[in-house]
């Protein structure tokens, strides 16, 4: 295994003498790799290699770049099981979730390729004659991209591919839970032929190696994906100096469900949606609000789907649901489980550890008559716990919905389409859903939030394209005479 710091296009050892120990949450004695840890002083080298190499790569044709990507998505394509694998491993989703996620990231470097093409400008009038007034896209220079351990494969990818195609250096700090399959995307970038210094890996801790990233003068922007409460301070400080930011910051989704819904559709999608990566998806389905008239049956059908979940190691085709990321993680589940308990909501299903499993396994754990005001209900857990609770009317439904500090993604189902679009219309997310699960993402397709959720503009897509560029407008004047004085 490499050492996780790759800088102006070499392997580097950094001289900490802490480590990032890479563990299988699925059996901690699985101890996948040890990374030497990087320092801040490691993180500025990075910042520096990537500053040296920019202007080469912004020189490079934007065609040409996307090319680089091109190749990269055939290189992931060949080493997609292998990319799989270290994702189950070193993160515990389930094999067949991390294929999806490796074959989402293909996608995501396709688009981000053919974008190579079409990074566009405008051509606008000018009020003045003989003027012709048009802009252009230009590239930032250094950016830093810090992400999180939950798409260890597909985050990094969404960040780092329309960086590289708009002309930018990166330095990137992958979650110290989940640096192989960064590392591998290092390797993927450099087969590919992204220039010595164009892209830069640094394995080492939020404090030290993202601090320095977020604070140092030559990133330009900061793309940012985890907790909140890192996210907004992280905002701030980049703030201070005037750095672009893009966090994106969990969610609390919801699902409403009404009388003329589809219910066996409806519980399908709300647990694969609570229960899919084992809860730990910032667009999980964490809330239910459901119509009295169903919430009885729809509950009962939730715990079956619960109840039929096999729990083990990700790496066994025939398993539903991995573990917990972490220890810590695990704790967290447990403790607003608790929590849960102690509000007086009614447990129908899991809320324990199993422990004849050697991780760190949390049951499929559904609570039912909870209070739109509870913890339960307000906080995100990251974990597979759902909690249920009832609305009589579409109003009400969307106040309980709403009344909560996250806005990433809601659904609901329903057969009426007046219901649907006022949803559309009242839903406080950055992304709605009619008819199926809170999760999903595509290339094409803006991702984020709104409230807490978000700040800065959306990922993939256009948007994801534009943050990591400015724009630039241009003034030609082709006259035989200079303007009027006043019309300078
Ligand atoms: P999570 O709960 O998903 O681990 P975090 O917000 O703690 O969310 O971590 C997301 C990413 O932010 C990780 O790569 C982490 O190392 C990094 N990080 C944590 N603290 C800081 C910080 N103070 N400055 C910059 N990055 C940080």
């Amino acid at each position: 295994m490499r050492t996780g710091s790759y800088l102006a296009g070499q392997w580097f050892h950094p001289s900490s003498t802490r480590t990032v120990r890479n563990l299988n949450p699925a059996d901690p004695s699985d101890v996948i790799a040890e990374f030497p840890a990087a320092s801040a002083a490691d993180a500025v080298r990075a910042i520096e290699a990537a500053k040296a190499a920019v202007r080469g790569w912004r020189e490079t044709p934007a065609p040409e770049r996307g090319r680089v990507l091109w190749r990269a998505a055939d290189i992931a394509r060949r080493r997609a099981e292998e990319i799989a694998q270290t994702m189950t491993r070193e993160e515990g989703k389930i094999i067949r979730e991390a294929r999806g996620e490796v074959t989402r990231g293909i996608a995501v470097l396709e688009y981000y390729a053919g974008a190579g093409f079409r990074i566009a400008g405008r051509t606008l009038p000018a009020e003045a004659r003989d003027t012709f007034t048009y802009t252009i896209r230009r590239p930032l220079g250094v950016v830093g991209l810090i992400t999180p351990w939950n798409f260890p494969w597909a985050i990094p990818v969404w960040k780092s591919a329309p960086a590289l195609v708009a002309g930018n250096a990166v330095v990137l700090k992958p979650a110290e839970l989940t640096p192989a399959t960064a590392v591998i995307l290092a390797e993927i970038y450099e087969e590919a032929g992204v220039p010595a210094g164009v892209f830069n890996l640094v394995v080492g801790s939020g404090g030290e190696v993202g601090s320095a990233i977020v604070d140092h003068p030559d990133v330009r922007a900061v793309s940012f994906t985890g907790s909140n409460a890192v996210g907004m301070a992280l905002y701030a400080r980049a703030a201070q100096r005037g750095a672009k930011v893009t966090c994106e910051m969990g969610g609390k989704n919801a699902v409403i469900v009404l009388p003329d819904a589809n219910l066996e559709k409806a519980a399908a999608a709300i647990a694969s949606g609570a229960f899919g990566s084992t809860g730990q998806r910032c667009t999980a389905t964490s809330r239910v609000v459901a119509h009295p008239d169903i919430r009885g049956p729809l509950v009962e059908q939730l715990d079956a789907l619960a109840a039929a979940l096999k729990m083990g190691a990700g790496l066994d085709e025939t398993t539903d649901l991995g573990p917990a990321v972490s220890a810590d993680q695990l704790q967290t589940d447990l403790r607003y489980i608790g929590i849960a308990t102690d509000e007086g909501a009614r447990l129908v299903r899991g809320g324990r550890q199993h422990e004849a499993l050697p991780g760190y396994f949390v049951e499929p754990t559904i609570f039912d008559q909870v209070a739109p005001g509870s913890r339960i209900f307000r906080e995100e857990v990251f974990g597979p716990v759902l909690a249920v609770s009832t609305a009589s009317s579409l109003a009400a439904a969307l106040e309980i919905a709403n009344g909560v500090e996250y806005g990433l993604a809601a659904s609901i189902f329903t057969q009426d389409i007046d219901t649907a679009l006022r949803f559309v219309e009242e839903a406080e997310v950055g992304m709605v859903h009619i008819n199926e699960a809170t999760v999903g993402g595509e290339a094409q397709l803006p991702f984020g939030g709104s409230k807490s959720t978000g700040v800065g503009e959306r990922e993939m897509s256009e948007e994801g394209l534009h943050f990591f560029t400015e724009l630039k407008t241009v003034f030609v004047n082709y006259g035989a005479n200079g303007k009027p004085l006043s019309m300078r």
